[in-house]
């Protein structure tokens, strides 16, 4: 379908802090959040901010290849993080979408065997997902056009140099 979830940095804002207050009911209180870059990086800092966790990590995770097309399987890219780090700690992996499920279920399998406690926080996820994660914003089986990737990258303009 040609259908699109549109999401703004307007309703993302309120949408981060609707995915906190759940979390903060349930009980839940991360001492580290673990973002899948580059998309889950925009929640884990608002996530962060809005449940006082001052630990982020960051994971690096190449599955889309382009539009549509991807890898096999997602893979971690170097530099991951050490286990030491997350020993005894209660961890959010967060992430923008969780469509297959099987970047989250990458990461989720790294952390679950060094970890106290693992859950996952999302702002979409996808029927068809084999994770279901403990947090989730809102359901949707659209595309879902994200704020900070719906527009191509900038590029340099002629004329712009500023004097020093
Ligand atoms: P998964 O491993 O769950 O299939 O895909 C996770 C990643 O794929 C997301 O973090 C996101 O970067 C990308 N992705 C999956 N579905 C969508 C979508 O509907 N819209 C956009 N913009 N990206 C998506």
């Amino acid at each position: 379908s040609d259908v699109r979830e549109n999401l703004t940095y307007e309703k993302f804002g309120g949408a981060i802090r609707d995915l906190a207050q759940t979390i903060a009911d349930d009980g839940y209180e991360p001492d580290i959040v673990v973002s899948i870059a580059r998309g889950g990086v925009f929640v884990a800092g608002g996530l962060a901010y809005a449940l006082d966790c001052k630990n982020i990590h960051l994971v690096n995770v190449e599955f889309y290849t382009g539009v549509g097309t991807t890898l096999e399987m997602p893979v971690m890219l170097a530099p991951v993080p050490n286990a030491i780090d997350f020993s005894g700690k209660k961890v959010l992996i967060t992430d923008d979408v969780a469509d297959t499920g099987k970047t989250l279920k990458l990461v989720h399998d790294f952390c679950v065997d060094h970890v106290a406690e693992v859950r996952s926080a999302v702002i979409y996820e996808k029927s068809h997902s084999l994770v279901k994660c403990e947090y989730v914003w809102k359901r949707t089986d659209e595309w879902i056009n994200f704020p900070w990737s719906v527009e191509p990258p900038v590029v340099r303009r002629e004329g712009q140099v500023l004097d020093a």
